[in-house]
């Protein structure tokens, strides 16, 4: 198995990356296991991150390594809160927070369109000037109340019109093959086999 070091400490994207790369005989293994310390992300756009966040494990690792970035994007915030979706309400703030202050900036909104994106880069090594990077989108809108108590983040706010329900109202499964993360992570396998 060759090995491949993914550049988050998330046990869910740890299983979810391993499951799907196992069978092309890549061995997953999480940054924290190599002592890989996290880098501030200071990029302005969902691809920079993505790739500092990899360049910085192949640094530490020398092996190859996978970094994600995701967020959502919301029309009448101009992005907003987009790479900061994790922090939009400050520092510290948990999903409910995060949703509470998207409900207030959108309050007398009528304009509720938005999507959520995953970025994933694969850098072979630290100095690859050729970076694997597959994109998602995911379309929805803002509700303006909360629906669902399954998926995290925004989802019980992110209304899918095919569907007739809210993300946090899907099946997990569902949810990971219709997802900006699942079909990114599709188009990784495509690209890698
Ligand atoms: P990260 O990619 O794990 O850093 O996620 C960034 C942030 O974007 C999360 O903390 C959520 O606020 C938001 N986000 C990304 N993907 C999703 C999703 O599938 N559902 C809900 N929120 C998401």
């Amino acid at each position: 198995m060759a090995k491949l070091v993914l550049a988050s400490g998330n046990k869910g994207k740890l299983r979810e990356f391993a499951q799907i790369l196992a069978p092309l005989g890549w061995d997953v293994e999480p940054q924290g296991s190599h002592g890989v310390p996290d880098i501030e992300e200071t990029g302005l756009s969902f691809v920079e991150n993505a790739i500092l966040k990899a360049r910085n494990c192949c640094e530490h690792t020398g092996l190859p390594s996978l970094a994600d970035d995701s967020g959502i994007e919301v029309d009448a915030l101009n992005g907003a809160p987009g790479i900061y979706s994790a922090r939009f309400a400050g520092p510290g703030a948990n999903d409910a927070i995060n949703n509470a202050e998207l409900l207030r900036r959108l309050d007398s909104v009528d304009l509720r369109s938005a999507r959520y994106h995953c970025v994933l880069v694969l850098m072979r090594h630290a100095e690859d000037p050729v970076p694997l990077i597959c994109h998602a989108s995911w379309e929805g809108t803002i509700l303006d109340a909360p629906r669902g108590d399954g998926g995290f983040g925004y989802d019980p706010l992110f209304w899918l019109n095919d569907q007739q329900c809210t993300a946090a109202e899907l099946d997990s499964a569902i949810k990971n093959s219709l997802s900006h993360r699942g079909r990114a992570m599709q188009q990784l396998l495509q690209a890698l086999s």
